[in-house]
């Protein structure tokens, strides 16, 4: 079983993060059950951004895109372009009338239990500098067990363990 809901402490910009099922089971499809054998997979997360910011502040992940064709998807790495997903995102931020957003981003890794590498930090930098001051989730997907963390500027903060 993987987690779909996660609790942050109180010095976290979120307290929670929920991720719907349908997300989960799009994710699912994509575990590198292979190990090296399959490419990284990749994505960005999208949903809403629920109650007031820096303060019961909880993201919800309703949906994600999925790898593109103009991704470079390598066993151990990969390069998301923002061909397809860019599209995506701006449809359903139509369609909801700006309700649906950007949350972050999403890859998989060739590990039983998913651990960010020295390049995940560093590229989640950059990301996050597009982003001052915005709180974004990012997620690996692992065969057997999933990494999720919340990035705002500089800090990264992990949710509380069950
Ligand atoms: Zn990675």
């Amino acid at each position: 079983m993987f987690n779909n809901s996660w609790e942050f402490s109180s010095t976290s910009p979120v307290n929670a993060v929920l991720m719907q099922p349908s997300v989960l089971e799009k994710i699912d499809q994509w575990r590198q059950k292979g190990f090296l054998s399959q490419a990284e997979a990749c994505g960005i997360l999208l949903g809403e951004r629920k109650g007031f910011k820096g303060k019961e502040q909880y993201l919800n992940i309703t949906d994600i895109t999925l790898p593109y064709n103009t991704d470079i998807r390598k066993p151990t790495a990969y390069i998301r372009n923002t061909e397809g997903h860019q599209a995506y995102l701006d449809e359903l931020h139509k369609q909801s009338k700006g309700r649906i957003q950007y949350l972050g981003e999403w890859h998989s890794h060739p590990q039983n239990v998913a651990t960010p590498s020295s390049i995940d930090y560093r590229e989640w930098h950059k990301t996050c500098l597009n982003f001052p001051n915005l709180p974004l989730v990012f997620y690996i997907a692992g065969v057997t067990e999933d990494w999720m963390g919340i990035q705002a500027d500089q800090s990264i903060y992990l949710p509380k363990t069950l």
